[in-house]
């Protein structure tokens, strides 16, 4: 297993122990997946090393080595037949970040003790009705007294029957503006054995061949407040921070899947002959692997950097979006290609691929889609750029007649009407000829109240000398129509030609 330079000793010891322990279980984990037995005792086994609790803190019974020793754990067991999905959502996930980071001090104590010790989690976050459009939830739970009765169902859920533990999402509010704000949803652990929740299905899917899928029936579920983690109504917030987590554990899994895909194909060209010689000196097979390890040494980088920044403190949202799309989507068009490159042997199911593959199609679903992640980097990565990302003002350079970043800011001007906004407007259209121009430029040239550039704005809409882009009922961007830049300037204020275009060519 690669290191990184950042790693501690013990990051580096614990790469080394996981590693050579995961090659010890490797043939039962393999014999579990062909006969679809769920591999308890391969969770015994890691649970008696202690690496359940390998992010959980020294004080609680854990191994305190934090994301990266969690993400160091995930990537040798994702090497694994289904069980790193199935393990990291059991142990890793049923609700540790967010007992971590969201618990009292009584829950820590109690919950990850547990954890540590070995006991399978789960999160039920997802329902029939509501998947990426996470704040829907329609399960409810409602206050009575010292306890929330909880009613619903949630489905696609990894763990179920075989967690004893679940982090799971219920609404606790219908107000319209709870809802806008995203303080609707709290965030409970409801245990097996609670009366009223019940299994009501296992999936059989394509990928986890051996692992619990399936849906949670919770009919008038009596939970004691001391279950509840965090507030009432911050639900959404913790939803956020586990999901963020989450991530960085599938893209650790997608890392270790990697490895072992890799292997799979490269051991197999050695020794597979055709035209006289072994199939990896064929160049095309070669460049295919050249792209395999650009794929892991790329995945792997993003992963740990984020497992980093989140150790330093930082909740690295697009960092594990990133790693999370990219493992995710790089595994399964690299398992497709090393398909390929093994020929046959490649579509059978004696060689690990095959069902690689099918894990690499359910994580580029389970934890949140590979659009979701690109939308959450869009959204979030824009955010963070937005100093960088800010348009460069440009003026008409006086001698060459041709747009230049200017050199300084305009003086700007306290008083706005009609024609100094329009003459703005005509002037842009000169520098870019298709585009709007938004408020913040706008308040580039006047030092006005954004009520008074409205008021502006609207009066020469009225007169049709404007045309206006409103979103939400807010104005966003301004441009001259055809009247107004021609109100604003005589026509030929806007020709221009280059040097070396002839008079008598143009009209
Ligand atoms: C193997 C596996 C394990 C899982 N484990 C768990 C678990 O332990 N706990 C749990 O709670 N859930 C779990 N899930 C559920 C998983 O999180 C959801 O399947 C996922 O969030 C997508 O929701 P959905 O399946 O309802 O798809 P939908 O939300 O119905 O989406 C369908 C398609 O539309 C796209 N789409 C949706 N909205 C948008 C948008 N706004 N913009 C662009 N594209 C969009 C999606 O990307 C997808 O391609 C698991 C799923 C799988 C497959």
């Amino acid at each position: 297993m690669g290191t990184f330079f950042w790693w501690t000793d013990e990051h580096r010891k614990l790469a080394a122990g996981v590693k050579e322990f995961v090659d010890e279980l490797m043939p039962r984990a393999e014999e579990a997946s062909w006969k679809k037995e769920f591999p308890r005792d391969i969770a015994d086994s890691i649970a008696s090393k202690g690496y359940f609790g390998v992010g959980v803190a020294k004080e609680y019974g854990g191994m305190g080595l934090g994301v990266t020793g969690t993400c160091i754990v995930n990537e040798e067991i994702g090497r694994m037949p289904a069980l790193g999905p199935g393990i990291f959502a059991s142990a890793m996930l049923g609700g540790v970040h967010q007992v971590k980071e969201f618990g009292t001090e009584e829950q820590k104590t109690r919950f990850l003790a547990r954890v540590a010790k070995g006991e399978l989690g789960a999160i039920a976050l997802t329902e029939p009705f509501v998947g990426t459009d996470a704040a829907g939830i329609e399960t409810t739970a409602r206050r009575d007294g010292d306890r929330y009765v909880i009613s619903g169902k949630k489905r696609f859920v990894t763990g179920a029957g075989t967690a004893s533990r679940y982090m799971l999402y219920a609404r606790t509010s219908d107000e319209p503006e709870d809802i806008r704000r995203k303080r609707h949803l709290t965030g409970f652990i409801v245990e097996k054995g609670m009366p009223g929740f019940t299994v009501e299905k296992i999936n059989e899917l394509i990928g986890l061949d051996n692992i619990h899928n399936g849906y949670l029936n919770l009919d008038e579920v009596p939970v004691s407040v001391n279950n509840r983690i965090g507030d009432e109504g911050q639900g959404w917030q913790i939803m956020m921070s586990g999901l963020n987590y989450e991530r960085l554990i599938c893209a650790s899994l997608a890392v270790g899947g990697f490895r072992e895909l890799i292997r799979s194909v490269v051991s197999y060209g050695q020794r597979r002959i055709q035209f006289g010689q072994p199939t990896i000196n064929i160049s095309t097979n070669q460049f295919k692997i050249a792209d395999m390890l650009t794929e892991l040494k790329l995945a792997k980088l993003s992963t740990y950097y984020a497992a980093h920044l989140m150790d330093l403190g930082q909740s690295a949202v697009v960092e594990a979006s990133i790693s999370k799309l990219y493992g995710a989507d790089m595994l399964m068009y690299a398992s497709v290609e090393a398909a390929q490159v093994m020929g046959g042997d490649g579509v059978t199911k004696f060689y690990p691929l095959d069902r690689i593959m099918r894990e690499a199609k359910t994580a580029q679903i389970a934890g949140g889609t590979s659009e979701a992640m690109k939308l959450l980097i869009y959204r979030m990565g824009l955010k963070e750029m937005a100093d960088e990302l800010k348009m460069p003002r440009r003026v008409i350079h006086e001698e060459l007649g041709v747009p230049m970043p200017a050199a300084a800011a305009p003086a700007k001007q306290t008083r706005i009407d009609d024609d100094k906004l329009l003459k703005a407007l005509a002037e842009d259209y000169r520098v870019n000829p298709g585009l709007y121009m938004s408020r913040e430029d706008l308040k580039e040239y006047f030092d006005v109240s954004d009520e008074e550039l409205d008021r502006v704005l609207v009066s020469l809409e009225e007169k049709k000398l404007v045309k206006l882009y409103r979103r939400r009922g807010i104005i966003e961007l301004a441009k001259a129509t055809y009247e107004g830049l021609n109100k604003a300037n005589p026509s030929e204020y806007y020709r221009w030609f280059p040097s070396w275009v002839r008079k008598e060519d143009v009209f």
